[in-house]
């Protein structure tokens, strides 16, 4: 995209049209929004188009055929594991470090899966994979655990008797 000098008088009439954000770059509020109206009207790619399935199809032309959706689901699946992959891989070699839901509350979901134990009373996630799973640091993963065999507060949001 030509980026050239942005429209910086404010009552340029220009503003809000595809030369103002194509060829000036502008990305003023009235700017941003004629383009997402832009693409919002725009219907689509005719049936048989080679594109059906790229990311501009679906971002661009706005298209929303049956090859389009599929697609774009695939891709965000895709961004998706690669993040948690990712997430995952730096908690490993960080090992003790903070996980990027420090200070972030525990919910009763995130203690549940954490104190999930077998009949023999085995923890079944491994610290490793609770941290990489929550969002968490390894060294996090054992603290709530201690702290939900000994404080209240945790046995509570696990729906235990208090000790
Ligand atoms: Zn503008
Ligand atoms: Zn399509």
């Amino acid at each position: 995209m030509r980026v050239g000098k942005p429209l910086t008088d404010p009552d340029d009439p220009r503003h809000g049209s595809t030369t103002a954000y194509n060829h000036y770059g502008c990305r003023c509020a009235v700017c941003r929004k004629g383009e997402r109206d832009r693409r919002k009207a725009r219907k689509g790619l005719p049936p048989g188009d080679p594109r059906h399935g790229t990311q501009n199809a679906y971002g661009y032309h706005n298209c929303r055929c049956e090859i389009c959706v599929q697609a774009n689901n695939e891709r965000s699946l895709a961004n998706y594991q690669t993040e948690r992959a990712l997430r995952y891989a730096r908690n490993y070699t960080r090992q003790g470090a903070d996980g990027p839901k420090r200070y972030h509350q525990w919910t009763s979901a995130d203690l549940e899966y954490l104190m999930a134990r077998d009949a023999n009373g085995v923890y079944l996630h491994k610290p490793k994979e609770a941290a990489a799973f929550l969002g968490r640091s390894v060294a996090a993963i054992g603290n709530a655990r201690r702290r939900c065999r000994t404080e209240p507060k945790y046995q509570l949001m696990l729906g235990l008797p208090t000790l």
